[in-house]
């Protein structure tokens, strides 16, 4: 991906492309037969990244990080950029059902609680036929002692794309860690999109997604865990991003 197409804040680099080109560069690593990961960084990521170091050199290491979300959006404006797209997950998985039906390319399904996984495999080889989805495994196994056997299941089931749902940023660490012992084109950290499309939860209605509101209906679902994300995570993202633009134009 070429240079112009690449942004940064708080020192992460992302890519400010559209869903069209995301979705033709992960066509072309498939196809390439290539192995490449994928993040998803929204405001409460970068919030993270400041204080993780691991984290922060994971998603630093990687050249596909797409951006996710309004504060995203909000933290380019602040610098005088522009941001192609909102890419977040959730909205890139109908697409990539669709290109994985043309292409004749696999999912697995990693993460969230037991149940959850399946429930989202059945959903989606209804509303896509012809799709393969080629496993799923929950995300509620020892990830220091038990990752060895769950890869093994992944091995063997050998899919091109693995769908990787532990939430920002444990899975980032596990993807990271594991990358090499896993026989996949792509692995892709999805937060928590399969709760959404196991049925589990649900979305926000669109003309709150298209305002840039998905967050404050993700608040009002769980204000109990989510409050301090949000209500105190977006002002102190904002308020990080003004220093760090002074610290640029020293
Ligand atoms: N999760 C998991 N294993 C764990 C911890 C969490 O599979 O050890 C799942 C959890 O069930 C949920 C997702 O990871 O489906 C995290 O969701 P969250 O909304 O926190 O993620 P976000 O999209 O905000 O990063």
């Amino acid at each position: 991906m070429d240079q112009a197409n690449r942004l940064t804040l708080l020192d992460v680099g992302f890519l400010s492309i559209s869903m069209e080109e995301a979705l033709t560069l992960i066509r072309g690593i498939i196809k390439d037969d290539a192995k490449e990961t994928v993040s998803f960084i929204n405001a409460d990521c970068l919030n993270i990244s400041t204080k993780d170091d691991e984290y922060r050199s994971i998603l630093k290491s990687q050249s596909i990080v797409l951006p996710d979300g309004a504060g995203i959006n909000i933290g380019c404006r602040m610098i005088g950029e522009r941001l192609e797209a909102n890419l977040n997950g959730t909205d890139l998985l109908p697409e990539l059902c669709e290109v994985a039906v043309e292409d004749d390319f696999t999912l697995y399904l990693l993460g969230a609680a037991p149940g959850v996984a399946s429930r989202m495999q059945d959903n989606l080889m209804k509303k896509y036929p012809g799709l393969n989805v080629v496993g799923e495994h929950h995300g509620y196994f020892d990830h220091d002692e038990e990752s060895d056997r769950v890869i093994a299941e992944i091995n063997a089931a050998k899919p091109n794309v693995v769908l990787v749902a532990f939430g920002a940023p444990r899975q980032e660490k596990w993807i990271h860690k594991n990358r090499s012992n896993i026989d996949s084109n792509l692995l892709i950290g999805v937060g928590g999109l399969f709760d959404f499309y196991s049925g589990d939860k649900k979305r926000a209605p669109m003309w709150m997604r298209k305002s840039g509101l998905e967050w404050m209906y993700r608040l009002y679902l769980e204000p109990g865990r989510l409050w301090r994300r949000y209500i105190i995570g977006n002002p102190l993202f904002m308020y990080r991003i003004m220093r760090w633009k002074r610290t640029l134009n020293r």
